[in-house]
């Protein structure tokens, strides 16, 4: 059985003197007593230059230098303040630091009842800089999840999700909105004269034409091949109407260029508005009703859900 003996002075200083990570003791005036290496050049100073001095005093030379810790605050008397008042507020304490200089340490305090204090800091400049490239991954493969790949603009999905947080912050409020549904008309034919690229670039431009007629608290998806809804908030029918017709009229009006040919483009709306307590399959269904209404009508028109404008 494993004997459990006393600790060995000179062996755990050793273990210390030759460790990466720094450690420090400091009196309960917040002078340093003693330090290793590591410790003593996260201040910029030697081993046995640091020691004697007060942590405050640490925190400045470094800072002189334009070195040690990132400031949050701009002046270093402010920062020392802060760090006074949370030093010893616990018997423990574990948090991180960011340098200067990119690095990153992992920063433990413990305090004896005397208010002495044992410091460790350890290099934990790999785990955050894979912690931050996670992080821009997760951030990147969302905006990659609610994007439309071709147009930029929301996915169907991410429309949906949207327009869902939008109906609930209506309901709230008690105002009105509309959903407009818009088709590219005969679109078939563009792929089939011009050939899928032109198509690919005619529905890139459609969606910044659309974006661009829009309010820019309005929400825009692609949520099918040639096809956009949109989701006009806190609107009435009137200017809701203006909008969708102020964007077919944008789109008709501006042929695409492609390849030395002049591509002229145009679409079909519907569109439905409704008090606060509508549904979103209330909406679209309304919409689509309407938007079949456009087609059949002729195309290049706005049909809302109650007549045509
Ligand atoms: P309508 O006026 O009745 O809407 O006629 P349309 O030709 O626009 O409608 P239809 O549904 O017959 O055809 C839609 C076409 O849109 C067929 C499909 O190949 C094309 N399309 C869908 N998604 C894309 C895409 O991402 N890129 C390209 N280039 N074409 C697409
Ligand atoms: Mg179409
Ligand atoms: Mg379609």
């Amino acid at each position: 059985m494993a004997r459990l003996s006393s600790p060995n002075p000179k062996q755990l200083r050793d273990f210390i003197e030759r460790s990466q990570d720094g450690y420090a003791v400091f009196n309960h005036e917040d002078v340093l007593t003693y330090c290793n290496s590591p410790f003593a050049e996260l201040f910029c100073y030697g081993q046995e230059d640091a020691i004697g001095k007060r942590f405050a005093d640490l925190l400045r030379h470094a800072h002189s230098l334009q070195q040690g810790v990132r400031l949050d605050q701009k002046a270093i008397e402010d920062f020392i303040e802060s760090a006074h008042q949370l030093r010893r507020s616990r018997a423990f304490r574990i948090f991180e630091v960011d340098m200067i200089d990119g690095r990153w340490f992992l920063f433990s305090e413990q305090c004896n009842e005397l208010g002495e204090m044992l410091v460790q800091a350890k290099d934990i400049t790999k785990q955050k800089t894979l912690e931050h490239s996670l992080q821009n991954s997760i951030v990147e493969l969302n905006r990659l999840a609610l994007t439309d790949e071709l147009t930029k603009v929301a996915n169907r999905r991410s429309f949906v999700s949207s327009v869902d947080s939008e109906l609930s912050r209506c309901r709230r409020t008690g105002t009105s909105m509309t959903m407009a549904l818009l088709d590219l008309d005969h679109f078939k034919a563009i792929n089939d004269t011009y050939g899928h690229q032109a198509g690919d670039a005619a529905l890139q431009y459609v969606a910044q034409l659309i974006r661009n007629s829009l309010r820019q608290y309005d929400i825009l998806g692609r949520i099918g091949g040639e096809e956009f809804a949109i989701f006009l908030s806190n609107t009435d029918q009137e200017t809701a109407s203006k909008i969708a017709d102020r964007t077919r009229q944008e789109i008709f009006q501006h042929p695409l260029q492609f390849e030395g040919s002049y591509i002229q483009l145009s679409a079909s709306i519907g569109m439905a508005t409704h008090g606060c307590n509508a549904t979103f399959n209330e909406l679209y269904t309304e919409a689509d009703g309407a938007l079949y209404k456009a087609k059949s009508g002729g195309r290049n028109r706005v049909v809302i859900a109650t007549g045509v404008i």
